[in-house]
């Protein structure tokens, strides 16, 4: 159930609603959009009565929602959500006109390492720095990084060069820990449908970049982000990184066909990860331009000092200056789609 309010309803009106839902024991979601506010119901076992609410001030009217998942969809909040992060004075907003473009190792590996590779991409554009502290690796023997102290590493970058963190949680216990020092929690691929982190992610005052899970749908992708709103957090950035498929060409296979496929079902941004949706270095900057072709919100690039030498993901990681040749494109191609992308300020 969806109650949309009248474009001049009060502050009085909407909490009358929201204390009315409260009461009838299910959870109100008061969207304020361009317009007027909605709010959406959660928590209801069944279908709720549209008169019980029509008639109180400052409704325009109570609709049932068709869709399985309702805080993530359109039908709740029709205009685009921006999702604000770091602090206002040098933060960074995803899903408007500029293009969010977030780039870093695939792990932190030292302190030398993630100083090199933020020098680089701040300077080519990068608004944000990518790179995990926890790493959930396909083998237990693998790097699984190098927990805290590459959280206290990321948070210096952060401090020195004024680059917002985006840093993966791996679990619910874990994200007591990453919550101290991320401005952005990454909840990956392999956890998209890991429940009890989506819940514990969704109590989290930071925003989420939900990554969609290697062989999950357009509904499961959404039914995931859901999960994370119901809980009351409805900062949620969504990212294509690739799926299973036949192809033996390359590590995923990036459907960017979801990201105007989502655009048209949910206000949630969407951008894409051409690293992991290819795995193969050739062919990220293809795929990245393509990305932003489409009308992604932006990227999360890997980008490594020397990829050679890297602990993870090397393969796919793009040198420094391939990624300064990636941005002068995309630059000209969201210059085509009126996006636009402006230099980091603060910090080195
Ligand atoms: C990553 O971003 O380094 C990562 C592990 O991504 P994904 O969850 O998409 O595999
Ligand atoms: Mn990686």
């Amino acid at each position: 159930m969806l109650i949309v309010m009248k474009p001049q309803a009060s502050e009085g009106d909407i909490r009358r609603v929201c204390d009315k839902v409260a009461a009838m024991g299910y959870r109100p979601h008061p969207m304020p959009g361009a317009q007027r506010t909605a709010i959406g119901i959660t928590g209801n076992p069944g279908p709720i009565e549209p008169e019980e609410f029509e008639s109180l001030p400052g409704v325009a009217e109570a609709i049932r929602v068709s869709k399985p998942f309702k805080l993530v969809s359109r039908e709740v909040k029709s205009d685009d959500s921006l999702i604000h992060i770091g602090p206002p004075e040098r933060g960074v907003t995803i899903g408007g006109k500029e293009l969010a473009i977030i780039a870093g190792p695939c792990a932190i590996e030292s302190r030398e390492q993630a100083r090199a590779a933020a020098v680089r991409v701040r300077k080519a554009g990068a608004r944000l720095f990518r790179g995990g502290a926890f790493k959930p690796r396909t083998s237990p023997y693998s790097f699984q990084g190098l927990g805290e102290e590459g959280l206290k590493i990321l948070t210096d970058i952060r401090s020195e060069f004024g680059l917002p963190i985006v840093t993966e949680t791996i679990d619910p216990e874990n994200c007591d820990l990453v919550e101290k020092y991320a401005d952005v929690l990454q909840v990956g691929a392999r956890n998209m449908q890991n429940f009890s982190l989506l819940k514990r992610v969704g109590r989290a005052k930071l925003p989420v970049l939900l990554k969609r899970g290697m062989s999950a749908t357009l509904d499961e992708f959404l039914m995931a982000a859901e999960y994370i709103l119901a809980e009351g957090n409805y900062n949620v950035i969504l990212c294509e990184r690739g799926v299973r498929t036949f192809a033996d060409h390359s590590r995923n296979t990036l459907d960017l066909s979801m990201i105007p496929a989502v655009k048209r079902l949910s206000h949630l941004p969407i951008i894409a990860d051409p690293s992991h949706g290819t795995g193969r270095r050739d062919n990220v900057i293809p795929l990245a331009r393509a990305a932003v072709a489409v009308g992604a919100d932006g990227l999360i690039v890997e980008v490594h000092p020397d990829p050679d030498r890297a602990v993870s993901d090397g393969y796919q990681s793009l040198f420094p200056e391939q990624f300064e040749a990636l941005m002068e494109q995309i630059t000209a191609i969201g210059g085509v789609l009126g996006r636009t992308i402006t230099a980091a300020t603060g910090g080195k």
